[in-house]
């Protein structure tokens, strides 16, 4: 069915992708050739029997399919909507080698609608074990780790620091891509399942680590959420912010309503958001929401942007103008933002993974006016709990050494996410988290 038009998206948040009917459901499940050896589910984290549910698809028969997808997934209206399928499963489908690879995704989002809008039906449990597992944070590593282990009969707690569960999923991603009733409707059917949710608790300070001794296994779902800075001059000013801050203060506490909501957001009529991701897309078309002219600046070419390629088209038609192979090298006002000072970048040699060095052009700098600067340049693991676990190994980014079995230096502490990876994905820290609750009920011989 498309996207919405332009000028109907910059009215409100509302969801971009229409989505497909069940017609064109049908139409495109038919293409699939139901590969014997499908390589498209070699590109699953999770495994999802791929062709099976398009099969299902292809003959009108949509819940069914929900349910075959279900068996690997807990969260398929939200993974059908954000995971980077073009990397993934879409990347490897055999059609994509002569035409348009089946739109698995899009297939996913249509059997998880379908399902949503008849009602849910609660996963069944095994008999209960009386082993007790806290598991630290709510973003899909969290969610997904707390179904798995409730679905083997443990008792769960699960631990969030904000007042409403979903971490990235509901403080980071926009409601443009992600609706919030998709998100509350995935994790309500798990929290159904009988797990404990207690917002509002940051471990590590208003729950000490000790406190969670008594469990019989802890896992660790607390994310990356530490933004990076650049470290240049004026970033203290008002009117900078991190980008995960600014999402969070329009996604999770609606500064986009304020005085109605408690949470204000500085004033903006153009805003520079500085980086090339997801993350800086997001940020940049949630600013051209609040009614901004926005420009987004990144070091790289525009071929290097390492956001998906439908962000970047997105962004584009919502009229964000790039400016590539600049850096901001100062951000310029007395207390609040007034401009930002770039210089330009040439393109050098290649690093390990293949992308240009950008070096800076001497003296060849230029500024921008603006009065909002959101800086969007990478986050790393949240420090807080972490930090304090005595024995717990970490890597240099100060993640959570695991193995693959999610187990960490620590006998009765697991660990999932982006929190062990860094930055990654929503189905990196769903397939992360699957691991990690089957290493955990082998631990606690229920399996
Ligand atoms: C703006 C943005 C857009 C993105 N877009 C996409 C996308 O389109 N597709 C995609 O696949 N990925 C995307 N990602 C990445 C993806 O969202 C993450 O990889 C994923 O959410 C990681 O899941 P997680 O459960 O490990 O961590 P998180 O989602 O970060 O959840 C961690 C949770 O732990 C809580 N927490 C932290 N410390 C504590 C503590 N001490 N006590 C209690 N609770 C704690 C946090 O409040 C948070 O709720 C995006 C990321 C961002 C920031
Ligand atoms: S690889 Fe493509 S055509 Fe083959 S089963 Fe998977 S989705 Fe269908």
């Amino acid at each position: 069915m498309g996207d919405k038009s332009v000028a109907d998206r910059l009215k409100d948040f509302g969801e971009v992708d229409n989505g497909l009917s069940p017609e064109e459901a049908i139409e495109e499940a038919s293409r699939c050739l139901q590969c014997k050896k499908p390589a498209c589910v070699d590109g699953c984290p999770v495994n999802i029997d791929i062709p099976a549910f398009v099969a299902l698809i292809a003959k009108g028969e949509f819940l069914k399919a929900a349910e075959s997808i279900r068996q690997q997934n807990l969260l398929p209206a939200i993974c059908g909507r954000v995971c980077p399928q073009e990397t993934q499963c879409e990347a490897l489908c055999i059609l994509g080698k002569k035409e348009t690879p089946i739109r698995i995704g899009q297939l996913e989002r249509f059997a998880a609608d379908q399902e949503r809008a008849k009602g849910l039906t609660v996963p069944a449990r095994k008999t209960a074990t009386g082993k007790r597992v806290a598991v630290i944070g709510s973003g899909p590593a969290g969610i997904v780790a707390a179904g798995e282990l409730a679905k083997d009969g443990h008792d769960v707690v699960l631990y969030e620091s904000l007042h409403a569960p979903g971490g990235v999923l509901t403080y980071g991603i926009p409601s443009f891509r992600l609706p919030k009733d998709v998100v509350k409707a995935e994790i309500d059917l798990i929290l159904a399942m009988g797990v404990d949710l207690r917002l509002n608790h940051l471990v590590g300070r208003t729950v000490s680590h000790q406190e969670l001794e008594g469990y019989d296994a802890i896992l660790l779902g607390t994310g990356a959420g530490l933004p990076y800075f650049m470290g240049i001059p004026g970033e203290n000013l008002s009117g900078v912010y991190s980008a995960n801050e600014f999402l969070t203060r329009i996604n999770l506490m609606h500064a986009e309503r304020f005085p109605e909501f408690d949470t204000p957001v500085a004033r903006m009529s153009r805003v520079v958001v500085v980086g090339g991701g997801n993350v800086a897309m997001d940020a940049a078309r949630t600013a051209r929401r609040m009614g901004a002219k926005v420009t987004l600046v990144y070091r790289r070419r525009e071929e290097d942007l390492p956001a998906r390629a439908a962000e970047v088209h997105h962004a584009q038609e919502e009229g964000i103008e790039f400016i590539t192979c600049a850096n901001p090298v100062r951000i310029l006002g007395d207390q609040a933002v007034t401009g930002i000072e770039c210089i330009r970048m040439q393109m050098c040699n290649l690093d390990e993974s293949g992308r240009p060095i950008p070096e800076p052009i001497d003296n060849d700098t230029f500024t921008l006016d603006c009065d909002v600067v959101i800086q969007s340049i990478g986050q790393g693991p949240n420090p807080v709990l972490v930090s304090q676990i005595p024995g717990l190994d970490k890597g240099r980014a100060g993640n959570v050494v695991t193995g693959d079995d999610g187990s960490t230096s620590h006998p009765k502490i697991f660990a999932a996410g982006d929190v062990t990876t860094g930055a990654a994905t929503v189905i990196m820290a769903m397939g992360g988290a699957k691991q990690a609750a089957r290493s955990i009920s082998e631990m606690l011989g229920s399996r």
